[in-house]
Order: C-alpha cells, then sequence, then structure tokens
C-alpha cells in the first residue's frame, strides 16, 4: 500500500493567483505545483535559510571567519575554465550544457531539467526535462527572464525517474534544495549558474529598448567583466554599452524585487556553480561545492583548458562611490562613460576582485532595497555573510 505525503492533498496555484511571496515572488515555479505545500519553509523570499541547508548538502555552512566564504559560498575548488571547443550560440563556452549531456549519455542521471524558449519568443522561457542531448543543446543560452524551472517537479514523480540533474539559478536552488527530500529521487545532482538582475519579460523588453540600438535582434547579452554590456545581435555583429552609460534612472524599476532582495549571486547550494565573474575576460568561472560537484566537473576534464583563478585591485572605492552614484540615478553622457569604462578597464578590479566588486555593489543596493522597502524582513533575509559584505561600506541613513 503506498502511503498519503503530505504533499498529495495540495494543488498548484492557478498561473492568476497571487503568489505566497506577493511582489516577492521570483516565479520560481514551485507554487505551480502540488509542492507549494512546502512553500512558507521552502520559498526563498519567505525563509532564507542558506547556512542551514549549506550544512546539510555540503556538511558545513560558510566560514564567517574566511571572506573568500562570504563571498563565493562553500567550496573545494575553484578555477577558470573554457571548453576547448566552444558550444555554438551557448551563453559563454557551454561548459553547463556540455556536463549536462556528458551525465545524460553515461547514464548518470535520466533527465535534466532545464530551460528552452518558446517557438515564438526566445527570451520566453520554457521548463522542460530533457531525456535526450538534443533537448539539452536547444536550452543552450540564457534567457534573462524570471523563469520557473521547477514546475516540472510533478512531471518528475509521475515518470518515476530516480536520478536526476537540474540547472538552475539560486532562488530555484533553494527552494528544490528544501523539497528535495520529497521528491523520490534517489540522487539529484545541481548544476548552478550564478544570477542577478533578472527581469521578467516585460522589463526585459523595457531594458533592451532602453539600452540597445536594435532591441528586437538581440540573440544574447551579458555584463561583462570589462565594465560593459555586450549585445549580440542576429546577423552575428556585437555592441558594447558602457556600465556608466545606462540609463539608471529609466531602468530603476525594471528589475525584479525578488533580484532586488536576492543575496544568492553566487548559487550557494548548488553542487557545481559555473559562471564567469571570477576569471579573466573570455574564460568561464567555477567553483566546485562538494563531491558530487568535483564528480560532474571531472566528466567534462578532457574537454576543457583550466587555469587557477586571480585576483587583481581593490573595488572599495569604486563600489563606495557607486552607492549614491545610484541612489539617485546618475547617468554619464556617453562619451563620459566610454571614457571611464577605458579607465576602469584599464586599472580596475579583475578576476575574483571583480567578481567580489560585482557582489559588493549588488548586495550594498539589495540590502537598501529591504531595508526600505520590507525592513521588517531586514533581518531574518539577510544572511550574516551578506550583513558583513555590506557592513565594508557607508550607506545612506535612509
Ligand atoms: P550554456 O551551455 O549556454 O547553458 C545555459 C544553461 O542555463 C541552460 O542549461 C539553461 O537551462 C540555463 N538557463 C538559462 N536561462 C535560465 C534562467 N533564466 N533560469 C535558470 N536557468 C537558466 N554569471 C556570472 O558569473 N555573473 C553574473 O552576473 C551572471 N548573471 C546571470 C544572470 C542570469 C539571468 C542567468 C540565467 C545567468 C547568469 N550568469 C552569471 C551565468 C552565466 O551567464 C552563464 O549562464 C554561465 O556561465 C553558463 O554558461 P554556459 O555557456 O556554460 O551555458
Amino acid at each position: 500500500m503506498t502511503s498519503v505525503r503530505p504533499h498529495d492533498k495540495a494543488k498548484a496555484l492557478k498561473p492568476s493567483s497571487r503568489r505566497p511571496a506577493k511582489e516577492l515572488c521570483s516565479e520560481c515555479g514551485l507554487c505551480d505545483t502540488y509542492y507549494i505545500h512546502y512553500v512558507k519553509e521552502a520559498c526563498a523570499f519567505l525563509n532564507q535559510q542558506i547556512a542551514e541547508l549549506e550544512e546539510q548538502i555540503h556538511g558545513r555552512s560558510r566560514n564567517l571567519d574566511n571572506p573568500d566564504d562570504w563571498y563565493f559560498g562553500v567550496s573545494q575548488e575553484m578555477m577558470a575554465a573554457r571548453k576547448i571547443e566552444p558550444i555554438e550560440g551557448a551563453q559563454w563556452t557551454g561548459i553547463v550544457s556540455t556536463i549536462a549531456i556528458e551525465m545524460l549519455n553515461r547514464g548518470m542521471v535520466e533527465g535534466v531539467v532545464c530551460v528552452q524558449n518558446t517557438k515564438e519568443d526566445r527570451f520566453q522561457p520554457m521548463p522542460i526535462i530533457a531525456r535526450t542531448p538534443e533537448e539539452i543543446l536547444a536550452a543552450r543560452v540564457n534567457k534573462p527572464t524570471l523563469s520557473p524551472n521547477l514546475s516540472v517537479l510533478e512531471q518528475i514523480e509521475q515518470s518515476g525517474m530516480k536520478r536526476l540533474l537540474v540547472i538552475g539559478v539560486g532562488c530555484q536552488i533553494q527552494a528544490l534544495r528544501a523539497v528535495e527530500k520529497e521528491l523520490g529521487l534517489e540522487k539529484l545532482y545541481v548544476l548552478g549558474t550564478p544570477c542577478v538582475d533578472n527581469v521578467n519579460r516585460a522589463g526585459l523588453q523595457k531594458f533592451l529598448e532602453t539600452t540597445s540600438r536594435s532591441p528586437d535582434t538581440v540573440v544574447h547579452y551579458e555584463f561583462m567583466q570589462d565594465f560593459r554590456v555586450h549585445f549580440k545581435h542576429e546577423d552575428g555583429s556585437m555592441e558594447m554599452v558602457p556600465f556608466f552609460g545606462l540609463k539608471t534612472n529609466q531602468l530603476k524599476d525594471v528589475f525584479a524585487p525578488s533580484c532586488m532582495s536576492c543575496f544568492d549571486y553566487v548559487n550557494s547550494l548548488a553542487d557545481l556553480v559555473v559562471g564567469y565573474m571570477g576569471a579573466p575576460f573570455g574564460w568561464q568561472w567555477i567553483v566546485v561545492r562538494n563531491d558530487t560537484g568535483k564528480e560532474m566537473l571531472d566528466l567534462v576534464q578532457d574537454q576543457i583548458d583550466t587555469q587557477p583563478v586571480m585576483s587583481h585591485g581593490n573595488r572599495k572605492e569604486a563600489v563606495q562611490q557607486s552607492i549614491p552614484a545610484y541612489d539617485k540615478g546618475v547617468t554619464l553622457p556617453m562619451w563620459a562613460a566610454k571614457l571611464m569604462g577605458v579607465v576602469i578597464e584599464k586599472i580596475g578590479p579583475k578576476g575574483l576582485e571583480y567578481a567580489r566588486f560585482s557582489i559588493d555593489s549588488h548586495f550594498t543596493r539589495n540590502y537598501l532595497y529591504v531595508k526600505r522597502n520590507h525592513p521588517e524582513k531586514l533581518e531574518a533575509h539577510v544572511p550574516e555573510y551578506a550583513k558583513r559584505i555590506v557592513g565594508q561600506y557607508k550607506l545612506p541613513e535612509s
């Protein structure tokens, strides 16, 4: 006789219903399934529990005496890497897609949760459970929009799968880890990417229209380590816009409130994280968090070049100056923005120091956002490591 599980009687919310996290909902997809039963504990915005989950998954939480742990989370190893033969059309060199394909081909997993786009819209996310390498490849490249990756969780149980890889960003992974034991899996692998400043589909349109010369032909974009946004267009041409020239006054409301309240930029609860911001330009940045992550990375060692991570420069003054500038929505004229970009690229922070620059800038901004908009949540929602990062800077009083 099969027993009745607590979530058996729960029902997914209708797409139009208000979510439990209200405006802070990041649309991770949990509430689109009967696992909504666990939302109060699982939702990253209702119950921040990174330290507890780190302990469960990695065997320890961040060491608060070690500033590298504040920034990058629990790790065994970090490196810069790139595929020897990059995957055409991937966000970077396609390390994420390659690991997923290897895991499927070697029978380590029966399926991979990833996100393709709809036929009509290259940026409209469509989460799937991929069962073939072709389906994984079709999910390559970022969908720079909130994506309900966990909406496929019910299908996992129905399919009877026992070994699964999930690819996702921090808010999705925190909810996933919180319900992991309820999924009936023998083994769950988690391949994460860092994530910041995400938007809903309408917000993305506004961002593209305010920032790019040709919003309709953008195929992908990235906020790069050279302090410029790189847009790639359909015809293969590149467009670079300096960060300091972004129309921050118009873009202030573009980012999702969940992303303005997020302190899990580096995906603390994934087994393996693949991003770019701690690596030299053109390389990807890899953080191995635990033995499972190491096992996953080992599968592609013969397909990647690697080099040790490096760190140059000092970010602190640039971060401190950016706090009031962002607050006041200062936008430089384009010539000044370009000049500033050139100077800062020459003398600015590089490698891990660039990653710290980006984390500091976003955490100070987000801390102020939560303090001003959800003061009652500030204490419990901001993890201790993030309080230490923010505590290095002088913030406006109100
Ligand atoms: P690919 O092989 O192209 O595969 C990309 C994978 O990402 C696919 O499997 C797909 O399923 C998954 N994916 C795409 N969109 C989403 C989404 N919206 N939600 C969940 N999963 C998705 N890295 C940094 O170092 N710093 C950053 O600031 C940063 N910001 C990011 C912001 C967003 C919104 C996203 C989605 C990623 C961000 N990354 C960031 C990660 C980085 O851009 C690359 O995704 C990563 O380096 C992997 O590149 P790749 O070529 O190996 O991936």
